[in-house]
């Protein structure tokens, strides 16, 4: 089956290895026999609802969300629509803050969201770095967070997991990332989905399910040992160094 993504501003959220997660799909969705086709959604594109199986949105400083604020504001409602009619969505720092309804600078400057998630986010002085680990619904993810914001989540809304060690959202409710339908947000890049091929995996199998219109698919076991020990050497450095507010 061809997957369809949609990676929105690839050229200004690109800084946390959003590449290199990309290329985690590809790899991974062509090993069950599928084939990715990403297709950049830029200032000058829609988005289409039904038009893609997954959207991508990277990382990027404050700067690069400034860029694109205004313009991915704009394309709210259609990708809000395509949420909720099935398409996968996963969202990296930058562009995880740029989903929810808006994020704060430390001046108090005000950049709009899409609002598609519960949260809104608010610049802090001390920026939170650190290797994280959490605990998830999808097992153990591992990954480096680097953020300034501070993400509060709505009373209700679905975290992606339990910190165990690092900051995670805000570097106090013990929470990190948040999940909407096939929608994940998170703080944690470095890169991601190398070292948590558990997380790629369900993406992609959320993808497929749009792409169908059935259920998400079983996707058959990768051997996965370097996947495994890189995970668990990300892990190893949070348990040690996580950082503390
Ligand atoms: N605006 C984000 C922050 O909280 C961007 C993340 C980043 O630049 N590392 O700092």
């Amino acid at each position: 089956m061809i997957i369809r993504v949609g990676h929105l501003y690839p050229d200004y959220l690109n800084i946390y290895a959003d590449r290199g997660n990309i290329a985690v799909f590809a790899l991974r969705a062509a090993r069950r026999g599928h084939e990715l086709r990403v297709d950049a959604i830029g200032m000058d594109d829609s988005v289409v609802p039904g038009a893609h199986d997954l959207y991508y949105v990277g990382g990027g400083q404050d700067r690069e969300q400034w860029l694109v604020a205004e313009n991915l504001a704009h394309k709210a409602q259609p990708l809000i629509e395509a949420v909720h009619g099935g398409a996968a969505l996963l969202a990296v720092c930058g562009g995880y803050q740029l989903l929810g309804r808006g994020y704060k600078g430390f001046h108090g400057e005000e950049m709009p969201g899409v609002g598609l998630l519960p949260l809104e986010t608010v610049a802090g002085e001390r920026r939170m770095i650190g290797d994280v680990l959490l605990e998830t619904d999808l097992g153990p993810i591992a990954g480096f967070e680097n953020h300034a914001g501070r993400t509060y989540l709505d009373e209700g809304a679905e975290p992606l997991g339990r910190v165990v060690s690092g900051f995670g959202n805000d570097g106090e409710s013990g929470y990190e990332g948040c999940r909407l339908l096939r929608a994940i947000g998170t703080y944690l890049h470095g890169p991601l989905l190398p070292r948590n091929p558990r997380l790629a995996d369900w993406l992609l199998a959320q993808a497929l399910a749009h792409r169908s219109g059935g259920e998400p698919p079983e996707l058959g076991a990768l051997p996965d040992e370097l996947e495994a020990q890189a995970q668990a050497v990300s892990a190893e450095r949070a348990r040690s160094r996580g950082g503390k507010l």
